[in-house]
């Protein structure tokens, strides 16, 4: 199961590819932060615990879909500005 949240540090005008989001391995759960930047690179990722790569583009449909949904949340808190 391919998860992925926000760590919002509050620099918003870094723009959305600049933030960071937890994937969790889909192995040993451990959670790998990466950038959206290298998600939408397809970048892969190897596991710190098992050391297996992963692929986001295997999941990137929900992953997509989610980083649209973050997306909007970021648009909707510059308007509250
Ligand atoms: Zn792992």
């Amino acid at each position: 199961m391919f998860k992925i949240s926000t760590k919002v540090t509050g620099d918003f005008d870094l723009g959305i590819d600049k933030q960071w989001v937890e994937i969790s391995c889909p192995q040993c759960l451990l959670e790998e932060s990466v950038q959206i930047k290298d998600l939408l690179n397809e970048k892969l990722i190897i596991c710190r615990g098992c050391k297996i790569l992963i692929r986001p583009v295997d999941e990137w449909d929900d992953a997509k879909r989610q980083i649209k949904k973050i997306n909007e949340q970021f648009k909707n808190i510059f308007k509250g500005f």
